[in-house]
């Protein structure tokens, strides 16, 4: 891109020292294997002085080499990244079923990771108390120095205001009032003590994407998650499109079926009380209880109340009949709905993850891909690429951690450079754009004022 090269040598250029040493970092943070050489590319700053800063960055033990990719001709680039041991995040994801937790270094990579059942109709106390005693768990297994610790990112499913830290509320029966306005940022901070951000987990598990998974391939990207919910998250110039109020990629509620069951948003038909995990497992169990014979019955060991995503997927899988459709209409759903937005942004790829596309990725991307194709304008139709994720259950909370350390790189720095650091710490990705775009080298200043 051009403009951004050439917005990108301005700023580098005219920034002190320090501005430079930190946008340097940061672009070596975006974990795109950058070398000496693209950094001065990137920047337009000279080799000669790209090399003395990385050496100040290697000194101070907050950069280091990567093994160089091989290379047929020349000399091969030696790609760079941030010391694995220069600080170390949580990640945290409170799902429906489970809750899963990472020990991440800066660079995303797992250290420990750990799951439990969320059991959410235990109510919130006892859910975040077991949640704390996961984390608790995790750092001491983990065996990562407490003080190498920068913060803590936590994803979760209900409605988030990530500006302010709170659950707005968790759509699920029984649970209205325990979840509604819960300053869950706050609760976190105050119980480990760290800097924490609270994001929506769609989005968590789309920036987990945009660093470690297909996502790493392209700036601009849709990813689609289907599980309790459904919901959407958008890439645009490798920045994640949050909307005015930043409530952008309620995909869920988009209406497919104005005559179709009663959504938790009050609406009927929205495609996600057709689709999720949720509406598929309730059309398999009504179907078997108006008496249709299907091997669902018998894996989920002859009782209905446990017939859950894997077991329609395992049935699917072993020819049943009465599964396969429920997923075919899943499919049929989601591609509907999925239509209009590639006729509306032309994406060049759309990722689909959460726990449906996890249990039968190939059942539902045959459909999908089908379906887009009849009902999508060819010419973005033919643009689009569809792929299944590659990261697993994890990937929420790993984002979460990734979340966390763009927010925690520049009080990093200057901890590490001994200057002291500014009054608050960026606590919401809203705070610090450098958050979902780390990449962006000369963008402004991340900690607020
Ligand atoms: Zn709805």
């Amino acid at each position: 891109m051009p403009s951004n090269a050439a917005r990108t040598t301005k700023a580098a250029a005219q920034d002190k020292p320090e501005q430079r040493e930190l946008a340097i970092l940061r672009l070596i943070h975006s974990g795109q294997n950058y070398s000496r050489l693209d950094l001065a590319r990137r920047t337009g700053l000279s080799p000669a002085l790209i090399t003395s800063i990385v050496r100040n960055l290697i000194a101070h033990n907050l950069v280091s080499e990567a093994p160089a990719v091989s290379s047929l001709v020349g000399r091969k680039p030696i790609p760079l990244e941030i010391r694995a041991d220069a600080g170390h995040l949580i990640g945290v994801d409170i799902g429906s079923f489970y809750s899963r937790v990472v020990i991440a270094d800066m660079n995303g990579r797992i250290i420990h990771q750990d799951q439990i059942e969320t059991r959410i109709p235990d109510g919130r106390v006892r859910v975040v108390d077991r949640v704390f005693e996961c984390v608790h768990q995790a750092i001491a297994a983990s065996k990562v120095s407490r003080e190498s610790i920068l913060g803590a990112g936590v994803a979760h499913s209900g409605v988030i205001d990530t500006e302010r830290g709170m659950v707005l509320s968790l759509p699920r029966p029984g649970q209205m009032a325990q979840w509604k306005n819960v300053p869950l940022r706050a609760i976190f901070e105050e119980e480990f003590h760290l800097p924490c951000l609270l994001e929506d987990s769609v989005r968590t598990m789309a920036t987990a994407e945009r660093y470690f998974g297909f996502g790493r391939e392209h700036d601009d990207f849709l990813f689609i998650e289907a599980g309790m919910g459904i919901g959407a998250a958008i890439f645009i110039e490798g920045k994640l499109y949050r909307g005015a109020g930043g409530k952008a990629g309620e995909f869920g509620h988009i209406t497919v079926d104005e005559s179709g069951p009663l959504c938790s948003c009050g609406n009927h038909g929205c495609l996600e009380s057709l689709a999720s995990c949720a509406a598929v497992v309730h059309a398999g169990r009504v179907a078997i209880e108006r008496g249709v014979d299907s091997k669902i019955r018998e894996l989920a060991g002859g009782d209905l109340s446990r017939i859950s995503i894997e077991v329609v997927a395992q049935a699917a899988i072993e020819g049943d009949s009465l599964a396969f459709r429920v997923l075919q209409e899943a499919a049929t759903h989601i591609a509907r709905g999925l239509a209009d937005l590639v006729n509306l942004l032309n994406p060049r790829l759309i990722i689909f993850g959460g726990a449906l596309f996890r249990a039968a990725p190939q059942l539902l991307a045959d459909p999908l891909r089908r379906i887009i194709r009849q009902r999508a304008l060819e010419k973005s139709s033919n643009d689009v690429q569809l792929r299944v994720s590659p990261l697993g259950g994890e990937a929420g909370a790993l984002g979460a951690a990734r979340m966390m350390s763009s927010l925690s790189l520049d009080g990093l720095y200057r901890r590490t450079m001994g200057q002291p650091t500014s009054a608050g710490v960026a606590t919401s990705p809203a705070d610090s754009p450098a958050a979902d775009d780390a990449a962006r080298p000369g963008g402004a200043a991340s900690h607020p004022a």
